[in-house]
């Protein structure tokens, strides 16, 4: 096992690793930027370093800083969390090159999913359902307009061109009529090319109304792969997550098992080593694989709560050269678990709201976890993300969960600053979605906003 792990994150997830690394006796290292002296994990660890000025592109992705600060501590390897580095190829390359461990896959394969051309060529390889799209990169649209017609009319409009290099749900645009095709294509790639350094597209059928499910996967690299079932991530605002629950409602089990089994083999079939997941549309009882992520997610807590395992922990095991501590017949889906996310924002206007909280109160009791940084007298600084806390809760049935998830909410207090707990409030009040199933437009048509 690892002697030393350096944290290169920050929040409530730096915190989340700090936790796992106690637990299993790893000295860890903090990193921060000025501003972030006084986050939680970095008063908790064993050593803490500053990385640099508060702009991520000088402290959390300045990547010579980080591999210098595991240089001086003597930390072994390096956990990058979710966002910043987690996904950056080059990164884990480097921190390969200069000797020490990444807690990820390997640097090829978080480049070949970062790819999402080569990504769904190699899930279409070991059977993991796709949407039905042009097969690999589009041509040139200008010399080879007919052929863009052509792969667009066998696919049925209304279809969606989609950057190679994309993320962060940019580099994407809905075409539904042959008219705007090409400049759709020459837009998108142009677009591509500025955000990405890659005008590569593609193009898939557009599905109209579907839902977000995701299977969470854990793999050791050495012939063993496991899934932990499945979560629902619907409800979402300009493509993010704003409240995730697992298992998602309503799924028939033989759709799932299938799906399931075609994750599994595809770890296996790419040697995948950690935790990860597979993203899918889920629309008619369909699976359709939209994308791999090759880190921890941020609704990961919800996975851990319907099967007890500890995925951090997991994924530091298997990145040490551990097998998976656990086998398929050992995860059993038991109960259910919401996630809210609790963003540091107006309620109204969705502006960050950055400042001093002045009290907080976290809710507490039976099947309620709360996974933040959060302190009375700590500062929301205004140069990340929002998200502050996340609110999860477990029952034996969905609507256990979801009645701890009303009251959770109703007893949280964060004095000083505006959050998005009566957004949260509203929607676990909201009837359809008490029902279950709701898809991935809904919370926008809920707030009336056009897309
Ligand atoms: P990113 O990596 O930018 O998050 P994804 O491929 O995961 O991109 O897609 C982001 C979101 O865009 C999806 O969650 C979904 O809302 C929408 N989307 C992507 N592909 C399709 C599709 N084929 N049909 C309908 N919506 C899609």
């Amino acid at each position: 096992m690892f002697k030393k792990i350096l944290i290169a994150n920050r929040g409530e997830i730096a915190l989340r690793i700090l936790r796992a690394c106690k637990e299993m006796g790893i000295p860890t290292v903090a990193v921060h930027s000025v501003v972030d002296r006084n986050l939680k994990h970095v008063r908790l660890a064993d050593e803490a370093v500053c990385i640099g000025p508060n702009p991520s592109p000088k402290s959390y992705l300045n990547v010579p800083s980080i591999i210098a600060a595991m240089e001086i501590t003597d930390a072994e390897a390096v956990h990058p969390g979710y966002g910043f580095l987690a996904e950056n190829a080059d990164f884990a390359e480097r921190v390969q090159k200069s000797g020490f461990t990444f807690i990820g896959p390997d640097p090829d394969v978080i480049r070949m999913m970062g790819d999402k051309v080569e990504a769904i060529k190699a899930m279409k390889k070991a059977g993991v359902p796709t949407v039905p799209g042009s097969d690999g990169a589009l041509p040139n649209p200008t010399e080879e307009p007919e052929k863009c017609l052509e792969i667009a009319e066998r696919i049925g409009f209304p279809i969606i061109i989609k950057a190679a290099a994309g993320g962060g749900g940019r580099g994407m645009r809905v075409v539904h009529d042959k008219d705007s095709l090409i400049s759709s294509i020459q837009i998108t790639m142009g677009e591509a090319k500025a955000a990405f350094g890659d005008d590569t597209v593609y193009m898939e059928k557009f599905l109209q109304n579907p839902r977000h499910v995701e299977v969470q996967i854990l793999s050791d690299g050495q012939g063993n792969a496991i899934h932990l079932g499945d979560r629902d991530c619907s409800l979402q605002r300009r493509h993010q997550k704003v409240l995730e629950e697992a298992p998602a409602p309503g799924i028939p089990q033989e759709v799932r098992e299938a799906t399931y089994k075609a994750c599994v083999q595809a770890c296996i079939d790419i040697k995948y080593k950690g935790a990860g997941t597979f993203e899918f549309l889920y629309e008619n009882g369909r699976f359709y694989f939209i994308e791999m992520n090759t880190r921890i997610q941020v609704e990961h807590p919800v996975s851990e709560m319907v099967t007890g395992v500890d995925l951090i922990k997991e994924q530091i095991r298997v990145c040490s050269g551990l097998p998976l501590s656990i086998k398929q017949s050992d995860v059993i889906i038991r109960g259910h678990s919401f996630e809210c996310r609790i963003n540091a924002e107006d309620p109204q206007t969705f502006m960050p709201c950055p400042g001093l909280v002045k009290g907080f109160h976290a809710p507490g009791g039976l099947g309620v976890r709360v996974d933040s940084h959060l302190y009375n007298g700590y500062t929301v600084p205004p140069n990340y993300d929002s998200m502050i806390a996340k609110i999860i809760t477990y029952g034996d049935t969905r609507e256990i969960a979801l009645d701890r998830m009303r009251q959770a909410l109703d007893e949280a207090i964060v004095d000083g600053i505006k959050t998005n707990i009566p957004l949260q409030q509203m929607l676990v009040r909201d009837a359809e979605f008490r029902k279950g199933g709701v898809n991935i437009h809904y919370l926008e048509k809920k707030l009336g906003m056009n897309h």
